[in-house]
């Protein structure tokens, strides 16, 4: 991902951030409990998994923002798919290294147009689904993130520089699934957007 499109415009694409079990229902899917602090997966198989996600998109960037300033840094929000090599990343758990191989295949994360924070209002009350082949997998809504913009945005700026660009997902709501060669994904956040990606296989 080398850049956005926010209306006519086109703006650079920073770095990733994508939250870690920030929908209780999805924590306990996968096996775990919600973390007490937000917890980030660095940016940048056999087995794929999909995870459908309000991302936030950074106008301005910042270093240890309390957080009734955060959503000043905000431009937009997109939708985001969040694609893991659910296999890559047990392995990478198990030995105890970092997951980054896991979602940092070139193709991971698709994203849609950016919509401008002032069309969108609220991020915490929108209703996020995602369809695999026409079937709804993930319906769900962003009121039931348990670690709220504002402070994600706070946290991740006390660990690093935020800038202009930087794409933040916001973790996924319950009904994550396998991905197999062929299948069409539609994702979709009200008053956001959607995104359409197919998922080939690389040979
Ligand atoms: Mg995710």
């Amino acid at each position: 991902m080398t850049s956005l499109r926010i209306g006519t415009r086109r703006l650079r694409a920073g770095k990733v951030l994508c939250v870690a079990r920030n929908y209780a229902a999805h924590a306990k899917e996968s096996g775990g409990d919600v973390p007490v602090e937000p917890v980030f997966f660095p940016p940048e198989s056999s087995q794929v998994e999909e995870e459908c996600e309000l991302a936030v998109v950074l106008g301005k960037g910042g270093r240890d923002v309390p957080r009734n300033h955060a959503m000043d840094l905000v431009l937009g929000y997109a939708v985001f798919l969040d694609i893991t090599a659910r296999d890559l990343q047990a392995r990478a758990k198990a030995l105890g290294l970092p997951w980054t191989v896991a979602k940092g295949f070139d193709t991971f994360g698709p994203i849609s147009a950016v919509t401008p924070a002032r069309n969108v209002g609220d991020p915490h009350d929108l209703a996020i689904r995602l369809e695999v082949n026409g079937d709804p997998a993930q319906v769900g809504s962003t009121r039931d993130m348990v670690h709220r913009v504002p402070d994600l945005i706070s946290a991740a700026s006390r660990i690093m520089t935020l800038e202009r660009g930087d794409i933040l997902a916001t973790g996924t709501p319950a009904g994550v699934r396998e991905i197999r060669d062929g299948d069409v994904l539609v994702g979709t956040i009200e008053r956001v957007g959607r995104v359409v990606a197919r998922a080939a296989r690389k040979v």
